[in-house]
């Protein structure tokens, strides 16, 4: 238990270093089992990054009727944003980890309100032909979390209408990973839609790179 809140701890504060989101903004969870109960540990809301201790760090039961369900009295409140963090736990089996991020590229990208085309054939790393953007919504509600669910439909990352992005993954380490790669596509995508409209990849071909990076990685 105290392996997986040093984790999330590691993480929330690379967010910061690594200029991924910084300060306060964000928020990181991972999967994990608390007192035989199935849930997910979460940084808390609003506490700088460089500030926080294990104890910080809150605990919530994974819960169907996404309600929030704290083990812990402890005064400390979850990150306004555990409805998208659960969700993603209940709908995606493979979804071990969670980083949100209001990484600067994506933010900007993400305020078109516009899915990424397929100009670079890494927006497979997202895990189909686009990266998809969910619809806005106000941080912290349920309706922003079924704006997501829909966005991350075959998906393990997306664009936040307004606000950043997320992804997930089987672990801390891809999930953190598969954010910077999403905020370097958003970077080279503003770069290419300076010089005016690109070239994009068919579905043929994005479907012969998506059979081509299942393998990709080793480790
Ligand atoms: P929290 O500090 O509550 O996690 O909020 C940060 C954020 O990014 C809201 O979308
Ligand atoms: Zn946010």
């Amino acid at each position: 238990m105290l392996d997986k809140k040093q984790e999330v701890i590691e993480y929330a504060k690379k967010l910061n270093t690594e200029n991924l989101s910084p300060l306060r903004s964000g928020n990181i969870s991972i999967r994990g089992v608390n007192e035989e109960i199935d849930g997910f540990f979460i940084t808390p809301s609003g506490i700088k990054y460089d500030d926080l201790t294990t104890d910080s760090i809150v605990f919530l039961e994974l819960n169907e009727n996404n309600n929030i369900k704290k083990i812990s009295d402890k005064v400390i409140n979850p990150s306004s944003e555990w409805r998208f963090h659960q969700d993603i736990y209940i709908e995606k089996r493979d979804a071990h980890a969670i980083v949100h991020a209001h990484s600067a590229n994506a933010a900007a990208v993400s305020a078109h309100g516009k899915n990424i085309p397929a100009f670079h054939y890494m927006v497979a790393l997202a895990g189909g032909n686009n990266i998809k953007c969910a619809e806005y919504a106000t941080f912290g509600t349920k309706e922003l979390s079924q704006n997501i669910i829909k966005a991350l439909d075959g998906r393990k990352a997306c664009l936040m209408s307004n606000h950043g992005q997320v992804a997930f993954g089987k672990s801390l380490s891809e999930a953190f990973e598969l954010a910077g790669e999403i905020e370097n596509i958003c970077h080279q995508y503003i770069n290419t839609i300076k010089l005016g409209q690109p070239k994009i990849l068919s579905d043929e071909e994005m479907k012969k790179i998506l059979d081509k990076t299942k393998d990709y990685k080793k480790n």
